[in-house]
């Protein structure tokens, strides 16, 4: 449960109270609090993919749907117009993704801690 709630507030995975994010588009390196370096090796923002595209798949068919049902247009203009709104939350999909996967792979392997 707070690991879920680290996720939600964009927490690092070791401590789960250091920021990841220090500004919009700009993480901090290395946590603030435990020292835990995010990016642990060169590609390691890869695996994010995979989360951004696990969050960002239902995110884009919920405003598309939403849309759709919402105007009552034709489904191909509810689609386009949806990806253009979808396009306003891409940034937030982007954090999410990085904190998401930095949380499953801490799940699979934890950095022990050094100190
Ligand atoms: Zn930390």
């Amino acid at each position: 449960m707070r690991r879920a709630w680290a996720i939600c507030r964009g927490r690092c995975p070791r401590c789960l109270s250091g920021r990841v994010w220090r500004g919009m588009f700009s993480m901090n390196e290395p946590c603030p609090v435990c020292g835990l370096r995010f990016e642990r090796e060169s590609g390691y923002w890869t695996g994010a993919m995979v989360a951004s595209y696990a969050i960002g798949i239902p995110v884009l068919a919920l405003i598309v749907v939403g849309v759709w049902v919402a105007s009552g247009w034709d489904i191909l203009v509810a689609l386009v117009v949806g990806d253009v709104l979808f396009l306003a939350v891409v940034p937030f999909v982007w954090r999410y993704s990085r904190v998401v996967w930095l949380h499953l792979d801490w799940l699979i392997d934890p950095v022990p801690t050094a100190r």
